[in-house]
């Protein structure tokens, strides 16, 4: 029987995506300049009903450039959801400025509003005000926006909207990423579209995003020799990565579909086991679900989730437990943190189930094979 490596999301490339890039070519626009740059850029603000978007080089530099386009500065407090990836929180540092990190919530395994005012009301305490919110859209379902927004506004508190796992996904028909102040994509090559690395600005302050392709290109002036009065970054998109990324924008929707069946495949095997959870859609909410994940009950199912992942990895299967919050990661331990056990729990029990858009037939029945085993179900 074949044994080949299932990923747990890999690239899926379509049609147009060879075109385009071989058109890159036939054209000599190779380099960070070209015409599918502001394509990829229009393409992608109208599909997100944003204003506008700046490509970059990851998703990371996108919040980079987003905590400098709201100005903060050294020592400033940024409050971040803790149970994500480390890209969410990694450009505070560069700024060196405090992270201060937020639980989740039961109902989309993103931040909690409640644990975000009592942060706000207790740092205010101490005299301290936040100079912005990061939010983040884990494994394609969409924080609670409504609640966040109408606190960030409260309080008057920037929100970046990290929706780097979230492309095609909504609340109520608006996108993820066209909430916050900032809302920020990545194109990395395991995310739901890939450009085989890059990421997105996206806002409706057409200046901001100006000033983001200034800082992205290391502050040069406007001037016929180099001329630099700030610090800015080689952080551009090439046109090669721009010319994949308007041809796999095509078949996002595709791709969103084929993630969803994914999905509803786990959810029939899995679904009736007791002591195994869904993360399932609250109303009104539209998951791309980029990952599918469950939580397992060891208590209650006699298996672990790192049983299952072994299980999996025995038959070349390749899982992965969810996110290890950040205010458990050694580099961020003096950072204070607000919540309960909710997200320690979510990266004990949780575990992602390979989910790309290209699982064939035959590699689903390997995957629901193996799970029956280990669930006798
Ligand atoms: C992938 C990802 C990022 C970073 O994107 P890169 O393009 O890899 O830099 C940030 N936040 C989350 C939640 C992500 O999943």
């Amino acid at each position: 029987m074949d044994k080949s490596k299932i990923y747990l999301s890999s690239p899926h490339m379509g049609e147009e995506e060879l075109l385009n890039v071989q058109e890159a070519f036939a054209t000599n626009w190779i380099s960070p300049a070209g015409p599918f740059i502001p394509q990829f850029e229009h393409d992608l603000a109208t599909y997100c009903g944003t204003k506008g978007a700046a490509v970059v080089q990851s998703g990371t530099a996108a919040i980079h450039l987003a905590l400098r386009l709201l100005d903060i500065q050294q020592g400033d407090l940024i409050l971040c959801q803790s149970f994500t990836f480390i890209g969410s929180s990694n450009p505070i540092l560069y700024e060196k400025a405090t992270p201060v990190f937020i639980d989740s919530e039961a109902a989309t395994w993103n931040m909690c509003p409640q644990a975000l005012e009592e942060a706000i009301v207790d740092l205010e305490k101490k005299g301290k005000r936040p100079k912005a919110i990061i939010v983040v859209h884990l494994y394609g379902m969409p924080a609670k926006m409504n609640e966040i927004m109408a606190i960030a506004n409260r309080y008057n508190i920037p929100v970046i909207e990290d929706a780097a796992e979230a492309l095609g996904s909504y609340i109520d028909g608006k996108a993820c990423g066209s909430f916050g102040d900032f809302g920020i994509l990545s194109f990395n090559g395991n995310k739901i579209i890939t450009t085989s690395g890059g990421g997105a600005l996206l806002s409706d302050n057409i200046d901001a995003l100006q000033k983001a392709r200034f800082l992205a290109t290391q502050a040069k002036e406007n001037t016929p020799h180099y001329e630099h009065l700030e610090m800015g970054y080689n952080y551009r998109m090439s046109n090669i990565a721009a010319a994949i990324g308007v041809g796999q924008l095509k078949v996002l929707d595709k791709r969103v579909a084929a993630r969803r069946a994914n999905h509803d495949f786990y959810f029939e095997l899995l679904s009736d086991i007791k002591g195994i959870q869904f993360l399932e859609e609250p109303t009104g909410y539209f998951s791309n679900r980029w990952l599918s994940c469950i939580t397992i009950d060891p208590l209650i199912t006699g298996v672990s989730r790192e049983d299952l992942r072994l299980a999996l990895e025995k038959e070349n299967i390749e899982s992965r437990p969810l996110w290890k919050p950040m205010h458990m990661q050694p580099l961020f331990e003096s950072c204070d943190y607000y919540g309960t056990d909710f997200s320690e729990k979510l990266f004990q029990d949780g575990i992602c189930l390979p989910s790309g858009s290209n699982l064939t037939p035959q590699e689903k029945e390997r995957i629901s094979s193996q799970l029956k085993v280990v669930f006798s179900c």
